[in-house]
């Protein structure tokens, strides 16, 4: 629940739920990296700055998602370091990964009108949010 209500703070704060803006606003370094395809993302914190790598690879529909990712890295878990991969198991999942998804579901379906959806799925796949995110809404 608490993830929730960070994510509300921010966007009450800031006036956006996007991430890219968000960045923008809060100082955080956003580089378009050429990373292994495993790779999504990654946060560093490296000298107070806060870094986040996104993979130039990902195809468009999944960057929003993954910075989205990263920036809950950088809100909720700013000094440490972590990398986002891709097809890992929900269980081999840190509490930190989990709490970093949760908060980028909520940040990005933050306005949306559940009922212009039949589904969960179809919300979700409209903003891009990967389907084991359905856990969250
Ligand atoms: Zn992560």
């Amino acid at each position: 629940m608490w993830v929730k209500k960070e994510v509300a703070d921010l966007i009450n704060k800031h006036g956006t739920n996007e991430p890219v803006e968000l960045c923008d606003i809060l100082g955080i370094l956003l580089i378009s990296w050429d990373m292994h395809e495993d790779m999504n993302g990654i946060y560093k914190y490296l000298r107070r700055n806060k870094l986040i790598y996104y993979n130039n690879r990902l195809p468009e529909h999944r960057v929003r998602f993954v910075i989205a990712h990263e920036l809950a890295h950088a809100i909720l878990h700013p000094n440490s370091n972590a990398a986002y991969l891709r097809n890992t198991s929900w269980t081999m999942l840190s509490k930190a990964e989990k709490q970093a998804h949760e908060f980028a579901t909520y940040l990005l379906i933050h306005g949306i009108n559940r009922s212009d959806y039949e589904t969960k799925k179809n919300l979700l796949r409209a903003i891009g949010i990967p389907m084991e995110m359905e856990r969250f809404i």
